[in-house]
């Protein structure tokens, strides 16, 4: 049977949208999709592990990566740098595997121009006051970092027509329920089902 290659989720949000919870929680409802570690030179933030959430590396190491191809796409985000596996995604790819990618808008654009066929989804919040309301609500953010990040969220949200699919997270379950179906019916796509179910149509068709 032929392999199907996997399909890539890109999922991009303005921070405080909500997209890493909505993540988390469309990963445990859809464990065979394999979420991507980025590479980055923020420094771990309080619970955060090297390896799971992140790789933590230097910015030398990070710009030796560079020059060695290794980035799918990378971009300067608040002033870190990170990055995508070039490696990781075409061995999962490689292996049918389905893969999301929880990166910025810039990093978005770069691997449409590689790949056209990734299926890219904004997370938008219900409006920009809850968004404020949420910013104000972590508590860890200057009123400078708060301001800084609003005018970036209003800048995203003019490029939503880049993106295939957009959720609203006004209400957390309806906004996972929905992330859930995008992974669902990419995955019910007769051109991923037809390479999936190969043997299955050959045996069931007239052609045998
Ligand atoms: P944070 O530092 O809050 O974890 O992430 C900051 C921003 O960087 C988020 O919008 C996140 O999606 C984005 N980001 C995380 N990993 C990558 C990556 O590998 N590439 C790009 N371009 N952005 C990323």
């Amino acid at each position: 049977m032929t392999q199907a290659s996997g399909t890539i989720f890109i999922v991009v949000a303005p921070s405080g949208a909500g997209k890493t919870s909505l993540v988390a929680a469309l990963l445990e409802a859809e464990p065979t999709v394999g979420l991507s570690v980025s590479y980055t030179t923020r420094k771990p933030r309080e619970g955060e592990i090297d390896g799971k959430h992140y790789h933590f590396i230097s910015h030398a190491e990070f710009e030796s990566m560079i020059s060695r191809g290794d980035f799918l796409e990378y971009a300067e985000v608040y002033g870190n740098y990170y990055g995508t596996s070039r490696g990781w995604i075409r061995s999962q790819l490689a292996e049918g595997h389905d893969i999301l990618l929880e990166i910025d808008w810039q990093g978005a654009r770069q691997v449409r121009q590689a790949f056209p066929e990734a299926v890219g989804i904004f997370i938008v919040p219900p409006s920009i006051e809850e968004l404020e309301r949420r910013l104000r609500g972590r508590a860890t953010d200057t009123p400078e970092v708060i301001a800084r990040r609003l005018a970036s969220a209003r800048q995203e949200v003019d490029m939503i027509p880049e993106y295939d699919y957009m959720v609203v997270n006004e209400q957390f379950e309806r906004a996972r329920f929905d992330l859930i179906s995008i992974v669902r019916a990419q995955r019910l796509r007769t051109e991923v089902q037809r390479v999936r179910f190969a043997d299955k149509l050959a045996h069931m068709g007239s052609q045998r």
